[in-house]
C-alpha cells in the first residue's frame, strides 16, 4: 500500500504532515511511502532524514497525489488537486468540512474516501488521534510567549534593590485545550492568572492549576457530548460582556481561546473592553482564524489600538513547527496503526467503527457523515 505525502503549499506554513520517525514506523508496518521533497524543510527535517527512514522523494508532486492509495496531509487541499487523486484512495487532513462544502462534494464526486482529522470524535480510544488538542496545546503556549514578547511589561513579580515589580495580570478566555496550556504557561512565568469559560466544569480544572476563576452567572450553559461548548443567548452574552469588562481593564494581557465547534467564533472582546484596557496591554486572539473573538482584530496582523496591541497571528502552532510536526504526525499514525492489517500490510477503513464513523466525511461516491447531511451549519 502507497503512502503518499506532498509538501504543504498553504503561505507561511511551516509544519510537516509526517516526520522522519513517523516515516519509519509507517515502513516499518509494511507500508510503501514516499514525501515530496521539501515536506520537512521548514519544520527542520531534511529530505535525508526521510530518505534514512526508508521514504522514496518525489519531485513530480502531480504523480506522488495521483499514486497514493492513502494521501496525508495537514491542511485541506487546494480545491484543483483533488482530480488528481485515485478514484478509491483514501486523503487524510484538517479539511474544516463545514464550511468547505465544495470541496467535500469534490472528494465524494472522485470517489475518494476522504478523513476529517477535526472530526476524530473525543473518546479515550481516539485521544492519540485528536489533531485539535494536539496543536491547540502548542498553540496556547505560543499565545503566552507572543503576550510576553509584545508587552511592555515583564510577567513575573521581581523584588529587586531598585523596587519591586508587580507581576503582570493574565486573563484568559476561553478554558479548553490551548486556554488550559495558556494558564500552565503564564504561572510558570509568574503571572497572576484569572481564567473564564462558559462551561462549568472548567472551575475545578482553572483551580487546579493555581488561576483564579471568574464566575458570571450565565443560568443554563452546557456543553455537547464531546465536551464542546455551545452556543450563548443574545441575553447570555450581554451579561457575560458586563462580567468582562472590568477583568479586561484590569488586565495587562487578554488571551481569548473560545471557540464553539462548527460555527464562527463568538466576539467576546468588544470595544468597550479595548477602551477600558490599559495603553501597553496585549490581547492575543486565538480564535483569529474561525473569525476573532476580539472586535477590530486583523488577520495574521498586530494592530495597535490606542495604544493597546491587537496580536491576530495566525497559526501559532507553526511557530514551534518540530514539535507541532512531531504530534501531528504522531496523530496521524495513530489513526494509521489502529485500521492496519498487518498480515496484509494494509489500511481496512472498517466503515461500522466509531472512530471512521465519526470521521470519515465521503466515501463511494456519497458524502456519508451525518454531522454533514443532518446539521450542514
Ligand atoms: P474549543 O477549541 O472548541 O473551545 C475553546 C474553549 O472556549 C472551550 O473551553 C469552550 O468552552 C470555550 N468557549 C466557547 N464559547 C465561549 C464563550 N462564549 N465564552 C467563554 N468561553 C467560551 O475547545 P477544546 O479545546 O477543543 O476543548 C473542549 C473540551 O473538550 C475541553 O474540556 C477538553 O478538555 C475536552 N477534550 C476532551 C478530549 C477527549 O476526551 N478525548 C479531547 C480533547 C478535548
Amino acid at each position: 500500500m502507497k503512502i503518499s505525502v506532498p509538501k504543504e503549499t498553504h503561505p507561511g506554513e511551516t509544519r510537516a504532515p509526517l516526520t522522519p520517525d513517523s516515516t519509519a514506523k509507517l515502513v516499518k508496518l509494511g507500508a510503501q511511502v514516499e514525501v515530496e521533497a521539501g515536506v520537512g524543510l521548514a519544520a527542520g527535517f531534511p529530505d535525508d532524514a526521510y530518505a534514512k527512514a526508508g521514504a522514496t522523494i518525489a519531485i513530480d508532486r502531480r504523480a506522488l497525489i495521483g499514486s497514493g492509495d492513502i494521501v496525508l496531509r495537514l491542511r485541506k487541499p487546494p480545491v484543483e488537486e483533488i482530480a488528481l487523486l485515485k478514484s478509491g484512495s483514501i486523503h487524510v487532513s484538517l479539511l474544516d468540512p463545514f464550511n468547505e462544502k465544495e470541496l467535500v462534494q469534490k472528494f465524494a464526486e472522485h470517489g475518494v474516501s476522504a478523513i476529517s482529522m477535526e472530526f476524530i470524535p473525543r473518546t479515550t480510544r481516539a485521544q492519540k488521534m485528536d489533531v485539535l488538542s494536539s496543536q491547540a496545546n502548542l498553540g496556547g503556549y505560543e499565545a503566552v510567549i507572543l503576550a510576553a514578547r509584545y508587552s511592555n511589561k515583564i510577567f513575573p513579580m521581581m523584588t529587586t534593590a531598585a523596587g519591586t515589580i508587580l507581576p503582570s495580570k493574565v486573563f484568559i478566555i476561553g478554558v479548553g485545550v490551548a486556554g488550559l496550556q495558556a494558564i500552565a504557561t503564564a504561572k510558570r512565568l509568574g503571572a497572576k492568572v484569572t481564567a473564564y469559560d462558559t462551561r462549568p466544569v472548567v472551575e475545578e480544572q482553572v483551580k487546579s492549576l493555581a488561576a483564579q476563576f471568574l464566575k458570571i452567572d450565565l443560568g443554563e450553559t452546557g456543553q455537547t457530548k464531546d465536551g464542546y461548548a455551545k452556543a450563548l443567548t443574545e441575553e447570555q452574552i450581554q451579561k457575560q460582556r458586563q462580567a468582562m469588562n472590568k477583568t479586561c481593564g484590569d488586565s495587562d494581557v487578554v488571551i481569548t481561546t473560545a471557540q464553539v465547534f462548527g460555527r464562527k467564533a463568538p466576539v467576546l472582546v468588544t470595544a468597550e473592553m479595548l477602551n477600558a484596557m490599559k495603553p501597553g496591554s496585549v490581547v492575543i486572539d486565538m480564535a483569529v482564524e474561525t473569525g476573532g473573538n476580539v472586535e477590530g482584530v486583523v488577520y495574521d496582523q498586530v494592530t495597535d489600538r490606542n495604544g493597546v496591541k491587537i496580536v491576530g497571528i495566525a497559526n501559532l502552532p507553526g511557530r514551534a513547527p518540530l514539535h507541532a510536526s512531531q504530534v501531528y504526525s504522531a496523530n496521524l499514525l495513530a489513526l494509521v496503526e489502529e485500521f492496519w492489517d498487518k498480515q496484509n500490510k494494509t489500511f481496512v477503513l472498517k466503515l461500522d467503527d466509531e472512530i471512521i464513523k465519526g470521521c470519515l466525511v465521503t466515501h463511494g461516491g456519497k458524502i456519508v457523515n451525518e454531522k454533514l447531511i443532518a446539521k450542514p451549519n
